[in-house]
């Protein structure tokens, strides 16, 4: 197994990926160090959810080498499941499950992945709804929560197997207007707390705000990166200003 070097870290080194003849991704270099939040930007079909299922490797590369967390996801002898352990994963469909509680949709995984005892796994998983304001929320479904409630128990959850890095694929886009808010603020406070976060997201101002990065992806290509403020306040590339004039 390939030793930790920079906890929480990405690098993704001409990564090219394809669908038959489609080549979705065609040579992406993209690094996340540890600590920072890059959020991924750019038209839907650009290739954002390819790169992010290529780091937990949900999707296998075609060529180019992906590390994450130390481990060589490309290398055929990495340790999956060890790897996989280390990624917490928030989609736009919180995919909870509708027949557990909020506390088991938080303990399950801990204790049939992570080995935890019940109890140890319930004070975890408690100790992360505080943290996305849900405490008291325990013995609810997820059929009895807002959006943005469940998007939360999300959160939950994936903190709850103690990731060194986060990635969220546009955890707001499939919530109610006044919901997005809550989800958002959760995320900043992990930021804040020094977690190491891939955000693909369509809220440019929560990119600006809290990403230390921002890439702009168009046709399977980043096309420009730096800091939000530069990316976003000032982009230099014609297709990033059209794109930013579309979303903004
Ligand atoms: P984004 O997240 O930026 O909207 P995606 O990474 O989802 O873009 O998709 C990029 C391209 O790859 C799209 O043209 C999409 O149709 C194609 N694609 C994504 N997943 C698959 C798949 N499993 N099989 C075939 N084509 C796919
Ligand atoms: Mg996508």
């Amino acid at each position: 197994m390939t030793e930790t070097i920079h906890a929480g870290g990405v690098s993704i080194s001409g990564l090219h990926k394809s669908y038959g003849s489609n080549e979705v991704l065609k040579g992406i270099d993209l690094t996340v160090a540890p600590g920072e939040v890059v959020c991924l930007i750019g038209p839907s079909g650009s290739g954002k959810s390819t790169v992010l299922r290529c780091v937990n490797l949900l999707e296998t590369p075609n060529q180019g080498t992906v590390t994450v967390s130390g481990f060589d996801a490309t290398d055929p002898e990495v340790d999956l499941n060890a790897m996989r352990r280390h990624v917490g994963m928030v989609f736009q469909q919180f995919n909870l499950f509708p027949h557990l509680s909020v506390l088991e949709n938080c303990t399950v995984a801990q204790t049939k992945v992570l080995g935890r005892a019940k109890a140890e796994a319930a004070a975890v998983a408690r100790e992360n709804l505080t943290r996305v304001g849900l405490e008291g929320f325990e013995e609810r479904y997820p059929d009895q929560l807002s959006g943005g409630q469940q998007q939360r128990v999300a959160i939950a959850r994936a903190l709850s197997m103690n990731p060194q890095l986060m990635l969220f694929d546009e955890p707001t886009s499939a919530l109610d207007p006044e919901t997005v808010g809550e989800v958002l603020s959760v995320m900043r406070r992990l930021a804040a707390a020094g977690m190491t976060m891939l955000v693909v997201t369509h809220e440019m101002a929560f990119a600006r705000d809290v990403a230390d990065r921002v890439v702009f992806m168009d046709g399977g290509v980043v096309v420009e990166e730096g800091p939000a403020e530069q990316v976003i306040g000032s982009p230099t590339q014609p297709r990033t200003q059209d794109f930013l004039r579309r979303v903004l």
